[in-house]
């Protein structure tokens, strides 16, 4: 079978597969690239994405690089279009829209729809905020960071700071058996999947490398089976519709020989007992015991609770049921935002219209503000030339926070200034010093982690054939 784009993205995009499209930084799209034979939505072109910053037919995306920029086009809805969606109604027997209806469905390829909660009276307003950076999007692969990012959220999830670690400390590896419970939303799935996958290669290695998911709510659960055989995942995420509090991990009766565990659930205690060696004491006796971890490897475990007495309840568990090596952290994940600072600008106008302003007369108003600021800054100064002031470290400006990018990008010494012979062997994208700014303070708790080992048994059996294996020279 092909093999998941999150395991192997390739080098193309490729049609009938999922890509994802940046709008702007933190908006992302995913979307299935379809082929302009499919059916549309009568565009001539083939299907198409109509963004605030254009309209993209899909024809446009298939076939480049990951991590092209696409340039907005001007798609036809006009005759050729009109008659096809007519056509394609027609063929399907809805009922067909007057010629004229769609006539401003689209905006010379800009297409500007109210729906950011500001209401059409405004809509004018943002057609103009948006304008200067109209025009394209970005196309990237679909690689769980970035699945994270744009995934339809049914739950909480975990974020990918928090999951590198985790998959990092559960020693997940290709190869390695997951047994994971929430399955959730997936975004911890599509990381753990793409940490285990070898490739199923039995040459270099006997095991394949699985996912074994658990999730109880029925319509998370179907959900995310869909989500995972459109991802092309099935064969490497094993899900089960079950409440793992009563029923354990068992596949069929059968040990899955997990390596490792991670439990995003409300209450991991309840489900600890499960994850024995031997029948727990409690555990009854009507049964034969099956463990379902890997006989012959150190077990790892990790919990991913928010509150600290979910975590006092889990290491007391863990600490009767045998566990070693308990240990609790916390993510303090912090954001640094770099840039060159020639765009500093470009920076303060992000943060001054994205981070403070109430709506959108006020963004304008400001950025308005920041360009005077930074038109204010870039004069020269002194006759000295406009770009002779040194230092302007980000941190030592005592200007308002959202400034400050512009302001160093106005005061530090910059490869491109054209008065410079070097500038003209510089890279665009190299052009001008290299500032970075972290947030003044971490904001977010997301969870407490708590890690654990169960280390394996060690029979007579397991002596001898060490012995056997290793032979003393003595
Ligand atoms: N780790 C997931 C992600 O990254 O998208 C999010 C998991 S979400 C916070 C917790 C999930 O656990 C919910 O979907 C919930 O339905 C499921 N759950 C809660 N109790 C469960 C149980 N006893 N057995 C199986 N799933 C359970």
């Amino acid at each position: 079978p092909e093999v998941s784009p999150f395991l192997e993205p390739g080098p193309l995009t490729k049609v009938n597969s999922l890509a994802i499209l940046q709008l702007s930084r933190d908006n992302l799209q995913p979307v299935y690239l379809k082929s302009p034979d499919d059916e549309h939505d009568g565009y001539a072109e083939g299907a198409v994405v109509n963004t605030r910053y254009g309209s993209f037919p899909h024809s446009t995306m298939i076939g480049v690089p990951w991590g092209s920029q696409i340039r907005a086009s001007k798609v036809d809805t006009g005759s050729r279009g009109r008659k096809r969606k007519r056509q394609l109604d027609e063929d399907a027997g809805r009922d067909v829209a007057s010629p004229n209806e769609n006539e401003n469905d689209n905006d010379n390829g800009h297409e500007v729809e109210a729906r950011d909660a500001h209401g059409p009276a405004v809509s004018n307003a943002i057609k103009k905020a948006v304008a200067d950076t109209s025009g394209f999007i970005h196309i990237l692969p679909p690689i769980p960071e970035i699945w994270t990012m744009s995934l339809p959220h049914r739950t909480q999830v975990v974020y990918t700071p928090d999951y590198s670690y985790i998959l990092h400390r559960l020693r997940a590896r290709p190869g390695a058996v997951i047994i994971e419970a929430g399955a959730g939303s997936g975004s911890f799935t599509h990381a753990a999947a793409r940490a285990v996958y070898n490739g199923y290669s039995t040459a270099t290695s006997p095991r394949k490398g699985k996912v074994i998911s658990f999730e109880y709510h029925e319509q998370r659960y179907h959900k995310m089976s869909v989500e995972l055989s459109e991802h092309g995942l099935e064969e490497i995420v094993h899900l089960t519709h079950r409440d793992v509090y009563k029923d354990g991990f068992l596949l069929d009766g059968k040990s899955p020989e997990a390596d490792a565990i991670f439990l995003d659930l409300p209450a991991p205690w309840d489900a600890l007992h499960h994850l024995s060696r031997r029948r727990p004491a409690h555990g009854g006796d009507e049964a034969p015991w099956v463990s379902v971890l890997n006989p012959k490897r150190s077990a790892y475990v990790c919990t991913f609770s928010p509150c600290i007495e979910q975590v006092t309840k889990t290491v007391s568990a863990m600490r009767r049921l045998g566990w070693v090596d308990i240990e609790m952290v916390e993510i303090a994940h912090r954001k640094l935002h770099t840039a060159r600072d020639r765009v500093g600008l470009n920076l303060a106008i992000d943060r001054g219209v994205n981070n403070s302003a109430r709506d959108v007369d006020e963004a304008i108003a400001r950025l308005a503000e920041i360009e005077d600021r930074f038109r204010e800054h870039s004069r020269p100064k002194g006759g000295a030339g406009g770009s002779a002031a040194a230092g302007g470290d980000v941190d030592d400006m005592d200007e308002d926070e959202d400034d400050k990018a512009a302001v160093a990008a106005a005061e530090a010494p910059t490869n491109g200034d054209a008065s410079s012979p070097a500038s003209s062997s510089i890279p665009s994208w190299m052009d001008g010093r290299l500032v970075a700014r972290g947030e003044a303070e971490i904001k977010t708790h997301t969870s407490y982690l708590v890690f654990a080992v169960l280390p394996r048994e060690w029979t007579a059996e397991d002596e001898a054939a060490a012995a056997e294996k290793y032979p003393c020279s003595a």
